[in-house]
Parts: C-alpha cells; structure tokens; sequence
C-alpha cells in the first residue's frame, strides 16, 4: 500500500485550475521533490495533503485512508503524521529554542517527563544543542530552518514536508538543510521537498516530480532539476 495517493485530484480557485486531473503515489520512506515554476501547483499539493484545503475533484489517501474522512477530532493526528517545514519559518520570537519545540508537544498534551526527553533529542539531531536557550532573532537562516525541522520532528511524522525551504537561506546553509533532511530520510521518514533549487535537486539524485501549469510533466527516480 502507498503512503500517499493523489487521485485524479483537480483543484480550482474559480475557474482557474491550480492542479488539473494529477495522480500519483508516494511510497513510505521515499525522498521526493516537487519542481517546477512558480505557480505551477507546488504549494497547492502540501496544501490538500495536510487538508488545509480540499480538491474540487478525485480523492487523497494517506496510509489507505480518504483524508476527507478525518473528523474533526482526528485532523490534528494527521497533522502530526504529516509535518510542515514553511520558508516563512512561523516561529514565536519571543520564546527560545527549546521552548519553541516543547509548546508544539504542550499543545497536544505530551507530559513533563515526554518533552524533557523529546526536545533535547529533536535538537541534537538537528544540530541545535549549543543554542537551546537563543531566541529566534538570535539565530542565522539556516538555524532558523533547523528549529522549524525540530519541531515539526518532535511529533515523529511519518511524512516531513518542505515548501522552499531553502528559499531564504544561502548555499551553505542550504546544504545543511538539505544534508539533515537526508539523514532524517535515512532514518525513515518519507520527505517530501517543493524546491526551485535546481543545484539541491542535481546533487541528490532522487525522485523528481515535475509540475507545470498544474499537471505533472515528468516524474523520475534520481531525476534532474531541467530533463
Ligand atoms: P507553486 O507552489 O508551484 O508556486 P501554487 O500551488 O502556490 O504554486 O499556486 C498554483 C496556482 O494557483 C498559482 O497560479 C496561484 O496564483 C494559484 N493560487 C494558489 N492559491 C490561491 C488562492 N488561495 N486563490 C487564488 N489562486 C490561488
């Protein structure tokens, strides 16, 4: 069974089709990228899959369940499963590091003893130990980026998702990001990247989902960023 099913999905903000009838499976553990221009429907996919928004047509599956069939109730058990790394960060200036991963963890629950272990363990595994007590203004874009992977780790995701999340940040960082989120995929994680970034996607030689004007024009194992 695939992790993630696109079905016949058609998406439409009036009558302008932001994904147009695409279809296409994700296996657990896979590394993914999603390429193509601007407006080529990237963005609306991680949008429909965490069901921020729903397809106009076709049907979503994750782990073989519709994700419209989630209740309310069990919408943020998918949102744990699926997690989102955003090039806008969306991180609380004025908690530090550590804080900003244990309030993800306080928000669903988790106890004293289960942040104190998880938390330090997110941030070493993202190389963030040495600035637990920083606050975001206080760290580079690459550390900033590596806080958002934290936290969203913290909920151990199946899925791990990044929309241009090398976007804001320079080379060397990128490849930072782009080095962890390898290791986190070797971990186990399916990771699925949305990138212009055609240097990153060259280098990894992994499956390359093309989007153009809403369709999917290609779709390679260890694709290039311009084939
Ligand atoms: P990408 O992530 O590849 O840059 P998007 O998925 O963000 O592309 O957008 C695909 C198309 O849908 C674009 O033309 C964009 O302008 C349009 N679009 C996205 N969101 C909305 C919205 N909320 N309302 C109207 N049009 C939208």
């Amino acid at each position: 069974m695939s992790q993630i099913e696109f079905i016949n999905i058609t998406k439409q903000y009036g009558n302008f089709k932001a994904l147009d009838n695409i279809s296409f499976t994700i296996n657990n553990g896979e590394f993914i990228f999603l390429v193509g221009p601007s407006g080529a429907g990237k963005s609306t996919i991680i949008k429909l899959l965490i069901r921020e928004e729903l397809s106009d047509a076709g049907e979503i599956l994750f782990n073989g369940k519709n994700i419209r069939e989630f209740t309310q109730k069990e919408m943020p058990d998918l949102r744990r499963k699926i997690g989102v790394v955003f090039q806008d960060f969306k991180l609380l200036n004025s908690k530090n590091v550590f804080e900003n991963v244990s309030i993800a963890l306080e928000v669903v629950n988790s106890s004293e003893t289960e942040i104190k272990s998880i938390v330090p363990n997110v941030l070493n595994l993202v190389g963030l130990t040495d600035k637990i007590l920083s606050f975001p203004k206080q760290l580079s874009g690459g550390e900033r980026q590596r806080l958002c992977i934290a936290r969203a780790l913290a909920h151990e995701p199946d899925v791990l998702i990044a929309d241009e999340a090398t976007g804001n940040i320079d080379p060397d960082a990128s490849q930072e990001i782009l080095d962890l989120l390898g290791k986190i995929n070797s971990l186990g994680t399916t990771v699925i990247m949305a990138t212009h970034d055609e240097r990153m996607v060259d280098q990894m030689k992994k499956r390359v989902l093309r989007l153009d004007k809403g369709s999917i024009i290609s779709d390679k194992k260890g694709g290039k960023y311009r084939e």
